[in-house]
C-alpha cells in the first residue's frame, strides 16, 4: 500500500484503492428476477446439524467450532456477541448531517477506524433476507441498506498453511470475530443515533452475505462458486454486515475481468481436496448464473476433516491470494486491465510454485480437542502442496446441485436426507436452464 500517499487519503476510502477498479451498473454475474428466498434451515452447516448430510457429519458438526482450542477460544467470544446484534433505536434522532453522502463517508470511516479492511454499501434486495429464522419463524425485518464489511483472513498464515490443516478453522474464526466486533459496534452506534440497525455475523444473521458483497462492489463471483473474489485480497476474506435505515449512498458493482480469469484458471478446482469445485461451465442456480460447487461434498469435507480443523484450501491456492510484493501487484493490474495476460499469468503461478507451504510462516501448534482433552491429533495434519498432475482426469466427475425447491422447509425439525442422485439430475437441468436462458437473451438478428 506504499504506492500511494496515505496522507492525502480520506479515512472513508480505507487502505485499498478500490476506487481504481472499474464500476459497472450491473454485477458481472447475471441475476434474474426469479431468485427465491431461502430459510436458514437450508444452510448446509445447519443441515449437517439435523443429520441431513449423514451420521458422521451430524456427529462431527457438534464439535466443529471447538475441535481446535484456538478456534474454540475465538468462537466463544464471537458467539457471545449475538445478543448485541439487535436492539431498539433511541427514541429521538441525533443532530447528525442529513446529507446521505456525508453519512456514508462517516459510516465507512468508522468501519475503517474499527479495523475493517474494506467497506461497501448496497440496497437490500428482498431475496437476500432469509425467509425463516432458526426457530422456523418468518423473518420480517426489512432495512433499506446493507453495509458490508470485509476482513482479510491474513496472507502470512495462509502462506504457512496447506489450507486444510489445524489452523484453518481459527483463520476463519479470527476474521468472523473481527467482522462481528465491527458490525455489532457500528449497529449499536447507529441505533444510538436514532435509526434502525442490525448486525449480521457468521454466528447469527438474517441475510445472505454473498450477494450483498457482490452488489456492494467488493468483488466478483468466482469459480469457487459461493465466494466473491476481491481484486486485492483474492478469496482470502470473510464478511459481516450491518443492515440499517440510516440514509446512505450505495456503491456500484465492479468488473475486473474475473469472469474470464476464472474461465481459464481451474486451480481451485484442481486443488480442492473434496473435488467439489466445477471444472466446467456455469449453471443457472436459483436465478443466478454461477459456477456451482457441490456443497454437500465441500461441507462434508470441512466438517469431517480428520487432519485439520476445517478447510479453506481453495482460498489458499488461488492466484489472486497474494500480498505485498511489487511484482504481485503488477501481475494483478495486468490481469485487471488485459484479458490476454490471464493464460500466461495462470501458467506462471504454477510454474513459480505458488501455493506450496512456506515453513517460515508456520507458527501454530497442531492440537485437537477430543472429549475434554486437548491432544496431538492422532491422524496427523494435512500437508498438501501443489497437485499439478491432478485435474484433467477428474474433469468428468459429476457434481450435484441442490436447488432451493428441494431444500427443507423453514420450520422443518426432522432429518431431510440430502438426495445426491437427484442432485446429479438437477445439475444437468441447471446447465440446460442456463443455456436456454442465454438463448433467450441473445439479440434477435431478424428484429426490425
Ligand atoms: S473449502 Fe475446501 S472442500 Fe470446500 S470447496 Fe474449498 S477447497 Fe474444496
Ligand atoms: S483459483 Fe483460479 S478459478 Fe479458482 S477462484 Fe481463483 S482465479 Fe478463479
Amino acid at each position: 500500500m506504499a504506492l500511494f500517499s496515505r496522507k492525502r487519503r480520506p479515512m472513508h476510502l480505507g487502505s485499498f484503492p478500490m476506487e481504481k477498479i472499474r464500476r459497472v451498473d450491473k454485477p458481472t454475474t447475471l441475476i434474474t428476477d426469479n431468485v427465491r428466498q431461502v430459510p436458514k434451515r437450508a444452510g448446509f452447516f445447519v443441515r449437517a446439524f439435523y443429520g441431513d448430510i449423514g451420521e458422521r457429519a451430524g456427529d462431527e458438526i457438534k464439535r466443529f467450532i471447538t475441535k481446535n482450542p484456538l478456534n474454540a477460544a475465538l468462537g466463544r467470544i464471537h458467539w457471545r456477541q449475538v445478543p448485541l446484534h439487535r436492539g431498539k433505536p433511541a427514541p429521538g434522532k441525533a443532530p447528525i448531517p442529513d446529507d446521505p453522502v456525508k453519512l456514508t463517508e462517516h459510516i465507512k470511516a468508522l468501519c475503517h477506524f474499527l479495523d475493517a479492511d474494506m467497506v461497501g454499501i448496497c440496497e437490500m434486495p428482498d431475496y437476500a433476507w432469509f425467509s425463516h429464522d432458526m426457530e422456523g419463524e418468518p423473518i420480517t425485518t426489512r432495512h433499506k441498506y446493507a453495509v458490508v464489511v470485509v476482513i482479510d483472513q491474513g496472507f502470512d498464515t495462509f502462506e504457512g498453511s496447506s489450507g486444510d490443516d489445524w489452523i484453518s478453522g481459527a483463520q476463519s474464526y479470527r476474521a468472523y470475530l473481527k467482522g462481528s466486533t465491527i458490525t455489532t459496534t457500528v449497529a449499536d452506534y447507529i441505533r444510538r443515533l436514532g435509526y434502525e440497525a442490525q448486525s449480521h455475523s457468521n454466528a447469527d444473521g438474517d441475510v445472505l452475505q454473498i450477494p450483498l458483497m457482490l452488489l456492494a462492489g467488493l468483488g466478483e463471483l468466482s469459480r469457487i462458486g459461493e465466494l466473491i473474489l476481491n481484486p486485492f485480497l483474492g478469496p482470502r476474506h470473510k464478511t459481516a454486515v450491518i443492515t440499517t435505515d440510516l440514509p446512505l449512498v450505495p456503491d456500484k458493482p465492479i468488473d475486473f475481468n474475473l469472469q474470464n480469469f476464472c474461465d481459464t484458471c481451474m486451480k481451485c478446482a484442481r486443488e480442492c481436496p473434496a473435488q467439489a469445485i466445477p471444472y466446467g461451465d456455469k449453471v443457472l442456480y436459483n436465478g443466478y448464473e454461477i459456477w456451482k460447487p457441490d456443497v454437500g461434498k465441500c461441507v462434508t469435507y470441512r466438517v469431517t476433516n480428520q487432519k485439520g480443523s476445517a478447510c479453506g484450501r481453495c482460498m489458499k491456492m488461488c492466484p489472486w491470494n497474494k500480498e505485498g510484493l511489487m511484482h504481485h501487484r503488477l501481475a494483478m493490474w495486468l490481469a485487471i486491465k488485459w484479458k490476454w495476460t490471464h493464460k500466461p499469468l495462470i501458467w506462471l503461478d504454477d510454474a513459480l510454485g505458488y501455493g506450496i507451504r512456506n515453513p517460515i510462516k508456520r507458527w501454530w501448534l497442531d492440537l485437537e480437542r477430543i472429549g475434554d482433552e486437548v491432544v496431538a491429533p492422532p491422524a496427523g495434519s494435512n500437508e498438501g502442496d501443489l497437485h499439478l498432475d491432478r485435474g484433467k482426469q477428474r474433469t468428468r466427475r459429476p457434481l450435484a446441485v441442490y436447488p432451493p425447491e428441494r431444500h427443507p422447509a423453514g420450520d422443518e425439525k426432522k432429518t431431510v436426507p440430502l438426495d445426491r442422485r437427484q442432485g446429479l439430475v438437477d445439475a444437468e437441468i441447471a446447465a440446460r436452464d442456463l443455456k436456454a436462458l442465454k438463448e433467450t437473451l441473445k439479440p434477435n438478428k431478424n428484429a426490425p
